[in-house]
């Protein structure tokens, strides 16, 4: 990239506004390519192929993919355990490995995902186009403040250097210092979870800080959490800030992002030349209509050091294949609707914590809070929704209650006890929202 010139739209206007005919064929040579490197590289993509009876040269278009094995988060902590460090789904020697980052590990070993150079490169490159489509520009001040240690998220700040803004490399550190750098320098961007967006806003306010007055944030980027693409939520930040909110998707085993909103907030921009993305129904495997939900499935493109071919990821999700109005031209993913494991089926209608979360966000008489608790009574699903007031209502929590309980049956089908509590009474979010307490199993999840 040689201009930087900050009127000019695109990061990369040639890749960006392509036809969806160049996006196919520039993915189907990068899809032939990068499955024969996986197949030569890697013991055990080549014992899976070898079992599944297919080879690289059956890759004729992108729906062969289709013949291929799936993959999920066993596989890889299976495989790792098996030959430890990385596992033999890596491709390449390990002196070919400059950087690993790792996934969380909440439900166990956390499994390890490993970059050469030019995955590397490739994926901060990739940072940049995105944080550029998102408006951000040389003259930025950013602060990262999601956490650096092991998680993937640390190393997006690059994209950011790379893109030419100066950036403050915060990490997660108590909000009172956080305030202060975003105070002091003047940050014009950050990044973090929605939860803790609105958790930092609310925490200013009663701080003493006046938002717009005070600090310089123009900007917030959010990921983690659903919240981004839920309408409600994001205005809600954005109205708390004064500032504009961008929602980002990523996962830890590949990207630290691999989607962004650019500014028209319609869905995020799917990175495209380095991710392919299958959208199937999650039990039988099959893929849905297009712009249907389902369960998202990802196959790297180029990332060598450890092919993902076929991953499935649990999320459940959909994408708008429309051409946007910002002229970018690869497809959108509307928002992770839940995990494939959040989906809660209440009396046999499946139910996300966000969908809840979108009912509860649009009424302002409540604070936007919830928990969802659900029980089983004589063998019959019951779930309760918490939510708040906001200070100063006078009326009878009932109306509240009886309002929500019809929006939420119009919006999802499913009938809730509701009750209405006083504020500051939930617990309140500090980066990701546990909002769902699910007792049938005897269990607190
Ligand atoms: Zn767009």
């Amino acid at each position: 990239m040689t201009t930087t010139s900050d009127e000019r739209p695109y990061w990369d206007a040639k890749l960006e506004t392509q036809s969806r005919a160049d996006w196919g064929a520039l993915k189907l040579s990068l899809l032939q390519k990068h499955i024969a490197h996986a197949y030569a590289g890697s013991p055990a993509y080549r014992a899976a192929f070898d079992a599944a009876k297919v080879s690289p040269a059956q890759i004729k278009s992108l729906d062969d993919i289709r013949r291929f094995p799936f993959i999920d988060k066993r596989t890889l902590r299976d495989r790792q355990l098996a030959v430890p460090p990385f596992g033999d789904l890596v491709a390449v020697p390990e002196q070919d490995i400059v950087y690993i980052s790792a996934s969380s590990g909440s439900t166990g070993v956390p499994t390890a995902s490993p970059f050469t150079q030019s995955d590397f490169d490739g994926w901060i490159d990739y940072e940049a186009r995105q944080f550029w489509s998102s408006g951000m520009r040389p003259s930025d001040r950013y602060v990262h403040s999601l956490n650096f240690s092991l998680f993937i998220g640390g190393p997006c700040v690059l994209g950011a250097q790379k893109l030419g803004a100066l950036t403050i490399h915060a990490g997660t550190i108590p909000s009172d210092r956080l305030l202060q750098i975003l105070r002091q320098f003047q940050a014009t961007v950050i990044w973090t979870t929605p939860s803790y967006a609105w958790y930092l806003g609310e925490t200013a306010i009663k701080e003493g800080y006046d938002l717009r007055k005070d600090l310089a944030v123009r900007r917030i980027f959010v990921a983690g959490e659903p919240g981004g693409s839920i309408p409600e939520t994001r205005n809600r930040i954005e109205q708390l800030w004064g500032a504009s909110v961008y929602d980002y998707y990523g996962l830890s085993d590949i990207f630290g992002s691999c989607a962004g909103m650019c500014e028209q907030k319609e869905g995020l921009h799917w990175a495209e030349d380095h991710i392919l993305v299958e959208v199937i129904d999650p039990d039988s495997g099959e893929p849905v209509k297009p712009g249907d939900r389902g369960e998202m499935v990802l196959t790297t493109l180029k990332k060598t050091a450890r092919p993902m071919i076929r991953f499935r990821t649990g999320d459940i999700v959909s994408f708008n294949p429309e051409p946007c109005r910002c002229g970018r031209t690869a497809i959108r993913l509307n928002g992770v609707h839940g995990r494939r494991d959040d989906m809660l089926i209440i009396k046999g209608v499946n139910l996300f914590p966000s969908d809840v979360e979108a009912v509860a966000r649009q009424d302002h008489e409540l604070t936007g809070e919830y928990r969802l608790v659900v029980d089983r009574i004589n063998h019959l699903d019951r779930l309760t929704v918490e939510v708040e007031h906001i200070h100063g209502y006078n009326g009878a929590p009932e109306t509240l209650a009886d309002r929500f309980e019809r929006k939420l049956k119009a919006v999802t089908g499913v009938s809730a006890a509701v009750s209405v509590l006083k504020p500051d009474t939930l617990p309140r979010a500090t980066h990701k929202a546990k909002r769902v307490e699910d007792r049938r199993s005897g269990v607190w999840s």
